[in-house]
């Protein structure tokens, strides 16, 4: 085994809290789509900070927009206007045809001001009773980790020992458009879920379920929340990956690559009658929309509007998902996903998940199970086709040692 990473991995397990189980690598630099460990064996991200390095490691563009930031201001609270909040705010709601954006600093942040705006708005417009909204979410949903967040959780690893539990929210199978419909009543303020589950393990629901959901929250006045942090910003080849069904949200909540992997930077965004029920005093974050977050968020708006990485994700994806289609029945299950983004089921005969990412990573590529028999592939969309091929070659390579 190599020597400094050993040291490292000490350190880390004497000093740092267990809340996470990482494949013993220590990264110490990172360019594009590669990184490079403290013996300096070098890698191929291909979990890309689960989608917070849609761009690679330090794109130029990005890191200059910090540097120069870094360089006049940092930060003023929200306490004082600065020069870089409203031209963010502008840029990321005109790139995503909304009408407001609220700014946050974590995805936990975002779902969590999205919810507290849908109960607000609930009680203030809809005219539910006081402490009656309901907010409809999904099995097997993933939405970050704070308590009302994992109150809401099926998952025991993320919810057991935490209550109590916020009340509030009713679960439906995911991808089943009957079972919202059966669930809505008159104090249902909204419906929260991903548009594909991350964490759950890359699930694409059935299409035309989204239209469903949008049609049933037109009818009975509910907001429609799309949790975009892990599925957004060009991942699935597209801006939103609502998008692919044709469907606009009244809100989204946006986290990860809006900060381009150098800075937290989280929103909420959408409807300017339903944000718009936040007054002064009521809700906020010392850090949220920080002119250092504006900064970057206003340069990974620009690298988007460009359309090069949605179309990036679109052509490396179909290749990748070409190639993972070969691999089925040769340990592999069963492959999901969109763009450049798979859920890859290896099959439990074969070998676990965590298995199969040391194997990988003996391989230079670095990849994540998520659950135990699960691989979620999410390479940066900067990434080559050769590269693509060089990941795949080593993961068939794994299956089969
Ligand atoms: N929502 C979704 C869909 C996510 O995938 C995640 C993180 O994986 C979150 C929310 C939480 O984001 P954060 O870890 O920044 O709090």
């Amino acid at each position: 085994e190599l020597q400094e990473t050993g040291e490292y991995i000490t350190r880390d397990e004497r000093w740092g809290a267990h809340n996470y189980h990482p494949l013993p690598v220590v990264i110490a630099r990172g360019e594009g789509a590669w990184v490079t460990d403290v013996d300096g064996r070098r890698y191929l991200d291909f979990l890309s900070g689960y989608s917070a390095l849609n761009f690679g490691h330090r794109h130029p563009a990005l890191v200059r927009a910090a540097h120069e930031q870094l360089d006049r201001l940092t930060l003023t609270s929200r306490a004082f206007h600065n020069d870089q909040f409203g031209r963010f705010c502008e840029d990321l709601a005109q790139l995503t045809g909304t009408e407001m954006v609220l700014t946050m600093n974590t995805g936990a942040e975002a779902v969590e001001s999205a919810i507290k705006v849908a109960r607000k708005w609930a009680y203030e417009v809809k005219g539910v009773q006081t402490d009656a909204a309901e907010i409809i979410v999904a099995t097997n949903n993933f939405h970050g980790r704070t308590t009302t967040i994992v109150s809401f959780s099926d998952d025991p690893v993320a919810h057991d020992n935490y209550g109590p539990f916020t009340p509030g929210f009713v679960t439906v199978p995911y991808g089943d458009a009957a079972a919202v419909e059966a669930a809505i009543g008159p104090n249902t303020a909204a419906v929260l879920m991903e548009p594909i589950q991350g964490e759950a393990g890359v699930i694409v629901p059935p299409s035309g379920f989204w239209a469903s959901v949008r049609e049933l929250c037109d009818e009975h006045n509910v907001l429609m929340i799309a949790d975009e942090i892990q599925s957004g910003l060009a991942r699935t080849g597209k801006l939103f990956a609502l998008d692919h069904e044709g469907v606009r949200a009244d809100l989204y909540t946006l986290g990860k690559a809006l900060g381009g992997g150098i800075v937290p930077v989280s929103a909420v965004i959408g409807r300017a009658d339903v944000l718009g029920v936040l007054k002064p005093g009521q809700h906020g974050s010392t850090f949220g929309g920080y002119p250092v977050a504006c900064a970057v968020g206003r340069a990974v708006v620009g690298l988007l509007a460009t359309g090069e990485f949605q179309r990036r994700a679109t052509e490396l994806g179909e290749h990748l998902h070409r190639r993972l289609a070969e691999l089925e029945g040769k340990g592999v299950a069963a492959v999901r996903g969109r763009g450049l983004w798979a859920g890859v089921d290896i099959d439990p005969l074969a070998k676990t998940g965590r298995e199969v990412s040391m194997l990988l990573r003996d391989r230079g590529v670095l990849c994540k199970e998520t659950h135990e028999r699960t691989l979620r592939i999410a390479p940066p969309l900067v990434i080559e086709r050769d590269e693509i091929d060089h990941a795949i070659d080593a993961l068939a390579d794994a299956l089969t040692a």
